[in-house]
């Protein structure tokens, strides 16, 4: 079912959903189903599961020396995606991004997705290699999201790339776009990247969600600011609790936002890390009942892989 159809049938309730990762190459996929399963007594509409890109890593030579090696840490979104379908019968969306990926082979992944009954895709660009200073695309590739977004349309209207495949199979794809209520780090201001995202919207993407943010007014200035900009389809908060003292420095160093100096400030008089993760749990329940109230469509909680802070929240809320 489409994240729009579940969103238009809920009614005035907040709906539920959540992200996971799938496991580092080698891991038990047993832990992922693990850390699903406490979530599903709140009844998830979708489950995202995120897309990793290969990278450069070094491995030690026996001489001591390294190689440089290219792998991907985090393979199999496709199957986990299809498991999900399977084995809870939740709706799971497939990240696809544009990085590493050529036109050829994002068309590919789509014809795999649209077998194995994939209604949703969250269409990303991607972020930049670990070695490279900024994105840059596949030689033949998409080169942005909205890109992206354009070919996703393309097929749900029948139109692949080979322009000889006439009455081709068409998708019913439903794409979402990603948004930064506090500004994707490589835009030069918020009124470009809010541009952007109408582009996006106006290109096919139906619903968006946002980057994790700790402060609820700069949601609730970005919804305005898109609703001004016409942009009217459902934009879906994304929630992460801070569990640790060290995300104090590396949420804002990754994913470019701000945490507002009462949290960071009780964070720092907390005793220990089980005092950190308590504070950054409550936090996160009152930013949640204020979302609730402003009337969000849906909670979408960054789990990480670790599913208790959700729970704990989702608990205090639905
Ligand atoms: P775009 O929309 O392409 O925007 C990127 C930048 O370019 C922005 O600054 C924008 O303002 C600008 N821009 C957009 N369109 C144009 C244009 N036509 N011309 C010039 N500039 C333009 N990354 C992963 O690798 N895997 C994941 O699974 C993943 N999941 C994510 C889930 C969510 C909800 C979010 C918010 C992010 C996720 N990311 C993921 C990270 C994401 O890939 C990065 O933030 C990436 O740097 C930008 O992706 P985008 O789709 O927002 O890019």
């Amino acid at each position: 079912m489409k994240i729009t159809d579940h969103i238009k049938g809920r009614g005035d309730k907040t709906l539920f959903s959540f992200e996971i990762l799938p496991p580092l190459k080698g891991g038990n996929v047993a832990q992922l189903w693990e850390g699903i399963d406490p979530l599903m007594d709140f009844n998830p509409s979708f489950i995202d599961v995120t897309y990793h890109r290969e990278d450069f890593i070094l491995r030690k030579r026996t001489d001591g020396s390294f190689d440089r090696v290219i792998t991907r840490k985090r393979p199999g979104t496709v199957s986990i995606c299809a498991v999900i379908q399977q084995r809870y019968k939740v709706d799971a969306v497939p990240h696809l991004i544009c990085g590493g990926f050529t036109k050829e082979d994002t068309e590919n992944a789509l014809i795999e997705l649209h077998y194995v009954g994939i209604d949703n895709i969250l269409a990303l660009r991607g972020d930049a290699r670990k070695e490279d200073r900024f994105f840059i695309p596949e030689e033949g590739g998409n080169k942005n999201a909205l890109d992206l977004i354009y070919q996703i349309a393309n097929m749900n209207n029948g139109i692949y790339l080979d322009e000889a495949l006439t009455d081709a199979a068409v998708t019913n794809f439903c794409s979402g776009a990603a948004a930064y209520p506090e500004k994707h780090a490589d835009a030069p201001n918020m009124e470009s990247d809010i541009n952007f995202l109408k582009r996006k919207v106006d290109a096919g993407a139906e619903f968006v969600i946002t980057q994790m943010f700790f402060d609820n007014s700069r949601f609730f200035q970005f919804v305005q600011r898109c609703r001004e900009r016409g942009i009217n389809v459902p934009i879906i908060p994304g929630i992460k609790p801070i569990t640790t003292r060290k995300q104090l420095q590396t949420l804002p160093a990754i994913f470019n936002l701000e945490i507002p100096y009462e949290l960071s400030q009780a964070i720092e008089q907390c005793k220990d890390e089980k005092a950190v993760r308590e504070t950054g749990i409550e936090w996160a329940i009152q930013q949640c009942k204020e979302l609730v109230k402003f009337g969000v469509p849906v909670l979408h909680f960054y789990t990480m892989g670790k599913s208790e802070a959700t729970r704990r929240i989702a608990s205090a809320v639905f």
